[in-house]
């Protein structure tokens, strides 16, 4: 490969339009940045801080933040930034790094800084503060704390309903797994309980919980918060991380790691619909085991929008019922459309979803000048 090949080794119809790569010696600040597509609207997408992290990373989470955003339908294209370094550091000389990069990048409006891994709202307020462009801004800043209030497991609820409507069963008395009790798992529980579905299983990394009667979705919350591991919940049976594929219920909804559904286990699985809240928490090779077995698995991205739909929703104004209403309408209204798509042409919900995303970034890059500007 000559050097300028693997310049733009990523390079293909989509973006990315830039990658930029920062550094400055002073504070050995080392980060990249790269602006994928912005044909709907300039970039959002997180800033990861971890040791190990590359350029080919950085480009990876930009391009599914593209395809996230314009699934969602947002004005939004996909964009995403790594920072070298252990997320655990002292606070300040995390602020310092944070800043300079910020500052670095502030002439590169077609980006919007948010949390990610390694990264929080107090990092973005510190980006606010140095350029004035972040989302997943603290509550004083008109954040919108979308963890603590529970907006990707929302989106779920409505991903969920949809998914059940097309399989022809009610969400009141469905019986529900959810692996993985953080941030998304523990609210997609709550507000699946509020529609009546009976939470029988749920895990976090030291092990499950399980009650055939359903468990009480708010004192294992509560349970969860004090520190405590699901196992060790009075209100249900202990059960192994690796059994809850295996339990029977309508809707299982992974809402941990990748891959835990892969070509091995995914003969296992005993639920009617996978409604993720985890990114790609499946195998190719298992989505098509499932849908071949007529397991409905609602695509990632169209399920879980429901945190980058707020962080938009959060930038543009809006208020948190404002961002609630919208995360209803479009994951709803997605949803739809893309099992609509799996109907109509037999084909992978993946593919659909695929296929709708990629739809509305070349239909946007059909109104602008430059295709992916
Ligand atoms: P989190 O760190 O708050 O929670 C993760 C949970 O998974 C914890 O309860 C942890 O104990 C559990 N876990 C880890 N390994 C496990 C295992 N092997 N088996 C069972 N449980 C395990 O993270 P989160 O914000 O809830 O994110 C969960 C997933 O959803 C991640 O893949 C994330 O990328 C994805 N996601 C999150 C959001 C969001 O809004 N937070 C949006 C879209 C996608």
């Amino acid at each position: 490969m000559d050097r300028r090949d693997e310049a733009f080794a990523f390079a293909d119809e989509i973006g990315p339009a830039k990658v930029i790569h920062v550094y400055e010696p002073s504070i050995e600040l080392r980060g990249t940045l790269v602006v994928d597509n912005v044909a709907a609207g300039p970039s959002i997408g997180g800033t990861r801080m971890a040791p190990d992290v590359s350029t080919e990373e950085c480009f990876r989470l930009a391009r599914s933040m593209t395809m996230k955003n314009a699934a969602a339908g947002l004005p939004h294209g996909g964009g995403k930034s790594v920072l070298y370094g252990d997320p655990a550091m002292p606070t300040e000389r995390k602020e310092e790094l944070i800043r300079g990069f910020a500052y670095a990048l502030r002439n590169e409006t077609d980006y919007i800084f948010g949390p990610d891994m390694g990264t929080d709202e107090n990092c973005m307020a510190w980006v606010r503060d140095e350029i004035g462009r972040a989302v997943g801004l603290p509550r004083e800043l008109g954040g919108i704390p979308l963890d603590e209030l529970g907006a990707t497991g929302y989106g779920l609820r409505y991903a969920a309903e949809v998914a059940a409507d097309h399989l022809g069963f009610e969400l009141a008395g469905a019986r529900v797994v959810v692996q993985g009790f953080g941030a998304v798992g523990m609210h997609a529980a709550r507000f699946l309980a509020e529609q009546g579905c009976s939470i029988v299983a749920a895990s976090d990394s030291r092990g499950g919980v399980a009650s055939r009667q359903g468990l009480d979705v708010a004192a294992l919350i509560a349970h969860k918060r004090a520190g405590q591991a699901l196992k060790d919940f009075s209100g249900g049976e202990p059960i192994a991380g690796d059994e809850m594929l295996a339990l029977e219920c309508e809707i299982w909804i992974p809402a941990a790691r990748p891959d835990v559904i892969d070509d091995d286990n995914a003969d296992r699985l005993r639920a009617r619909a996978v409604v993720p809240g985890a990114n790609i928490p499946m195998t190719t090779g298992a989505e098509k085991t499932l849908h071949a077995r007529g397991i409905l698995c609602v695509p990632d991205f169209i399920a879980n929008a429901g945190g980058v739909i707020c962080a938009a929703m959060e930038y543009h104004g809006a208020t948190q019922r404002g961002a609630f209403d919208a995360i209803e309408e479009r994951i709803r209204d997605n949803t739809r459309a893309v099992l609509d798509a799996v109907q109509r042409n037999q084909e992978l919900p993946s593919e659909a979803a695929r296929e709708l995303a990629l739809q509305r970034v070349r239909s946007a890059m059909k109104s602008r000048r430059w295709s992916i500007y």
